[in-house]
């Protein structure tokens, strides 16, 4: 169902694909936006075990939009290097499919804010970390994405 990438010598392996993910510091979702327009919306996240997680307000647009469709799709730029004298770029990308739910056990929601945590302030404590989603719990929500399939491609010239 998913499409094959037409420019074959540019496609990166699946480890490479998973590093990106695993770099990147944000990226950019896409759901299923309003009257048919895509909602493509920035956003911070963390990757584990073929997983995606990201917070969010418990409600917008972004919430509205996986309500009414959960699947979606996740693109990480990890290098966009412009080369003007070749009117091109060196990139380096990566793009996630899959299915986008909201989490609403309390178990879940506090493993997956301990994980985007850790991901973006690794040397706070313990205790640090657990108080900060406390801080935020009552306005809290994850969610989580569930890659079905995932590609990364880069410029013929990084290969
Ligand atoms: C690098 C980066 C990382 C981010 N990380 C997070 C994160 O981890 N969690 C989080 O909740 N938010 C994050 N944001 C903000 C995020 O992009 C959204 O603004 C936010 O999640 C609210 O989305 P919403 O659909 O609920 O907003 P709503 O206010 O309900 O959206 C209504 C409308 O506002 C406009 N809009 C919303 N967001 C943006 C935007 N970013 N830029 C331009 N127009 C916009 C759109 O037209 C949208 O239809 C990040 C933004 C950036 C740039």
């Amino acid at each position: 169902m998913f499409r094959e990438m037409r420019r074959k010598k540019q496609i990166l392996t699946p480890e490479k694909s998973i590093e990106i993910l695993k770099k990147g510091t944000s990226g950019v979702l896409a759901l299923s936006g309003d009257d048919g327009y895509p909602y493509a919306v920035p956003l911070s996240y963390v990757y584990e075990n073929s997983m995606l997680y990201f917070h969010g307000a418990k409600e917008g647009h972004k919430i509205d939009a996986i309500r009414t469709c959960d699947k979606a799709s996740f693109c990480v730029v990890e290098q966009d290097h412009i080369v003007p004298p070749k009117y091109t770029t060196y990139y380096r990308s990566a793009i996630a499919f899959g299915r986008i739910r909201i989490l609403e056990d309390e178990k879940e929601v506090r493993r997956a804010a301990w994980l985007l945590a850790v991901r973006y302030y690794p040397e706070d404590t313990e205790s640090g970390r657990q108080e900060e989603i406390n801080k935020y719990w009552k306005s809290l929500c994850m969610m989580e994405f569930s890659i079905e399939h995932l590609t990364g491609k880069e410029s013929i010239e990084l290969r």
